[in-house]
C-alpha cells in the first residue's frame, strides 16, 4: 500500500538511469541504447535460432527485472523491440510453442514472461502444448553432460495434441546454453513435426554456438 502511494506522488524513474520525470519504465536516451543485433544461431543441423539482442549491459538488467522482479510494464517495451527487429509477416508457421516454465516457477512469479512477449504476434497458433516435468535448475554453468541428462524427460506434450507433420517456431525469452531448445525440438521431432525453428529476444555469446548473421 505505501509502495502504491509512494509510486502515485513521485515522478517516475528509469530502470536503467534514474533520470526522474519521465512517461515510460525507461527513458528515451536508454531505449535507444539497446540496439538489436539480430543474430542466427546453428544449435544443430536440425535447428537454428533467430534471436534479436545480446544479452547485455540495459537489456540484461531490464529482462532480469521483468523475469524476476515482475516488472511487468516492461512487456510492452520489448515487444516493440521485436516488432522493429524481427520481420513476423514472413514467419509462417503452423505452431508457435513456449518453452515452459514449471509450475512451480510460474506460480513463484505468478506471470508467464514467454507468454507476455510473443503471443500477440503469433495469435492464431499460440499453443502452450508442450509441459515441463521436471523442474531444472538454471542451467547456464552445467556441463554439456549434465545438461542433457538433466533435460533428459523434462518435457512432454499434453495428452491430446498432435505435431505430426507441422512447422513449428519454439519461443523463448533467452538462449544461453541451446540445451533447453534442442531437447524441446529433439521431443517435437520425435511426435512427428516436419520442421522447429526457434526465435528468442536474447541470446548470450556461446562458442560452441555457429554464428550465421543475417
Ligand atoms: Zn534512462
Amino acid at each position: 500500500m505505501i509502495k502504491m502511494l509512494l509510486e502515485w506522488f513521485l515522478p517516475q524513474q528509469c530502470l536503467l538511469c534514474d533520470r526522474v520525470g519521465i512517461e515510460n519504465p525507461v527513458c528515451e536516451a536508454c531505449l535507444h541504447a539497446i540496439k538489436p543485433q539480430p543474430k542466427i544461431l546453428t544449435l544443430s543441423p536440425v535447428l537454428s535460432v533467430e534471436s534479436c539482442f545480446e544479452y547485455h549491459h540495459g537489456l540484461q538488467k531490464l529482462l532480469h527485472l521483468y523475469k524476476f522482479e515482475k516488472h511487468t510494464q516492461l512487456a510492452p517495451l520489448f515487444v516493440q523491440k521485436l516488432k522493429e527487429t524481427v520481420d513476423f509477416s514472413a514467419q509462417k508457421y503452423d505452431l508457435c510453442i513456449p518453452v515452459p516454465a514449471h509450475e512451480n516457477r510460474i506460480h513463484s512469479r505468478g506471470f508467464y514472461p514467454v507468454e507476455l512477449l510473443f503471443k500477440g504476434f503469433f495469435l492464431d497458433v499460440y499453443s502452450p502444448c508442450v509441459q515441463r516435468c521436471k523442474d531444472t535448475p538454471y542451467l547456464f554453468e552445467l556441463s554439456a553432460l549434465e545438461r542433457s541428462r538433466l533435460l533428459k524427460g523434462a518435457f512432454r506434450l499434453h495428452a491430446g495434441t498432435s505435431v505430426q507433420g507441422k512447422s513449428i517456431v519454439v519461443v523463448d525469452d533467452i538462449v544461453t546454453t541451446g540445451a533447453t531448445l534442442a531437447s524441446m525440438s529433439e521431443l517435437l521431432y520425435c511426435e512427428g513435426a516436419r520442421k522447429v525453428s526457434a526465435l528468442t529476444l536474447a541470446y548470450t555469446q556461446l562458442k560452441h554456438m555457429v554464428e550465421n548473421h543475417p
